[in-house]
Formats: structure tokens, sequence, C-alpha cells
């Protein structure tokens, strides 16, 4: 049985076994001072921790979304408006393009039967705006894409 995480609004996790190592707990983030929250905003279902009494390594992300509701998480929904808003920013990428960048963005958080269409779009459309643009949405996107999705999206 899985520990619940704590974690703060932006997605640094505070605490991967917040229900057994509760003296680890902390109402604020101290990474950027936003609050931390165990439970998810829309069905109040834990959010899942780590899976044995070892915490996870540094880089690992929470979950991106909520394994009781499937709702997004606060994180997960900054992310993706971030790298949106991201798009409808950044003159490298084509008017015409600024739309299906967005579609795209949906389609890769998330592992469904669009993602590979969500790469396809994003290596067109990348392979056009440049490596300075690209490093932005991957890194915009880290955490809430899969591991297989992120590394595709390198390449
Ligand atoms: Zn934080
Ligand atoms: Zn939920």
């Amino acid at each position: 049985m899985p520990d619940t995480a704590l974690v703060c609004t932006s997605g640094h996790v505070a605490n991967w076994h917040s229900g057994t190592q509760t003296q680890l707990n902390v109402p604020f983030c101290e990474k950027c001072g936003k609050e931390t929250i165990s439970k998810c905003p829309k069905c109040q279902a834990d959010i899942r921790g780590a899976p044995n009494r070892f915490n996870p390594a540094e880089s690992t992300p929470p979950p991106s979304f909520c394994a009781s509701c499937g709702a997004p998480f606060p994180w997960t929904t900054a992310r993706i408006l971030a790298a949106k808003e991201l798009a409808d920013l950044r003159d490298e990428i084509a008017e015409a393009d600024k739309p299906i960048m967005k579609t795209t963005i949906d389609d890769l958080v998330g592992d469904t039967v669009r993602t590979p269409i969500g790469i396809t779009n994003f290596q067109r459309i990348m392979g056009k705006a440049g490596p300075v643009v690209r490093k932005l949405f991957v890194d915009c996107l880290a955490g809430i894409v899969s591991e297989a999705v992120a590394k595709a999206l390198v390449r």
C-alpha cells in the first residue's frame, strides 16, 4: 500500500510519506513558498505517495493526475497553461502553428492514443522554431509528461 504524498501546488514533493512520517509534514513549500496538499482538491482522495519506506530519487516528479477521479493536479494544470502561454508568446512559432501547438501540449500530457500525434506535431513545429524554444517547452513539460515522451521531445 503506497503512502500519501505531500506536494506543494507548484509540484515540489515535500514529503513522500506524509501518512507515516508526519513529523516531516510542512504547511508550505521550502522551495517556492506555495501551500502543500496531500489530497486531491477535486475529490479529496489521498495523493499517491512512495510505494515503500524509501524516498524516490530527488528528481522523481509527483503524479500528474489523480488516480481516483482523473483530474489534473494543480501543478499539472499550471504547467499546461504555462506551456500554452509560451506557444502564444514565441514569435519563432508561426501563427498558423500556435493553435496546433496548444492541442499538441494536451496530446503530450498523459499517455493516450494521441501521444504519437503530439510527438509528431511537436517535432515538426520545433524543427522550425529552433533549439532554444524547444528547450523552453521541454523544461516546461518536464515531470508532467511520461519519461518516454520526455525522451522523444529532446530528440
Ligand atoms: Zn514548491
Ligand atoms: Zn481526485
